[in-house]
Formats: structure tokens, C-alpha cells, sequence
């Protein structure tokens, strides 16, 4: 008795047969749930990750900018502002790429 032949999903990572409804991999343990929204959400997921990255730059050079009490005209200062605020629009696009 088997109800697993409902929907098979591959495994990214090991390709093995999983579950539909399967988060990880039985075989592997690898994340499978990401692979169903893998096509339509790239991009957010990049610009995501992008976006955090520019974030916790500009926020240690905003902090370091602030230790170190640079003008507000610094290029540390600026940089940090910048990437703060890039980071952000990133991240807020790629939760609205996700949204659609
Ligand atoms: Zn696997």
C-alpha cells in the first residue's frame, strides 16, 4: 500500500525519485522544495541574495564609516550609504518579482 506514486519529483542534487510533497531528499537529504519554484523565482533569488549582500557591505562600511567618524561626504560613508540602500531595492524587488 503506497501512496507515494501520486507525484514523483527528482532530486536536484542526486536525482533520486522523491515524494511531490517532499522538503528534502530521501536519498541525499539535499532541499528539493526549492526546485519547484526554481524557474519563476531565480531571479528574485538572486536579487535577493544580492541584495543582502550590498546590505551587510553598506552597514559594516556605514558602521566602520561612524567608528571611525568619517564626514558624511567620506567615500567609506557614501559607499556604505549606497550599498545600504541598493541592497534594500534589491531585496524589496525580489520579493515583488516573487509576489507576481
Ligand atoms: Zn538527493
Amino acid at each position: 500500500m503506497s501512496t507515494v506514486s501520486a507525484g514523483l519529483v527528482n532530486c536536484p542534487s542526486c536525482g533520486a525519485p522523491n515524494p511531490a510533497n517532499a522538503e528534502v531528499c530521501t536519498h541525499c537529504s539535499g532541499r528539493i522544495a526549492a526546485l519547484r519554484t526554481e524557474l519563476p523565482s531565480r531571479l528574485d533569488i538572486v536579487l535577493q541574495t544580492l541584495g543582502i549582500f550590498l546590505f551587510a557591505v553598506g552597514f559594516v562600511l556605514l558602521l566602520t564609516a561612524i567608528y571611525f567618524h568619517q564626514s558624511i561626504e567620506s567615500p567609506i560613508f557614501v559607499a556604505g550609504a549606497v550599498g545600504l540602500v541598493a541592497g534594500i531595492l534589491l531585496v524589496a524587488s525580489g520579493a515583488y518579482l516573487r509576489s507576481e
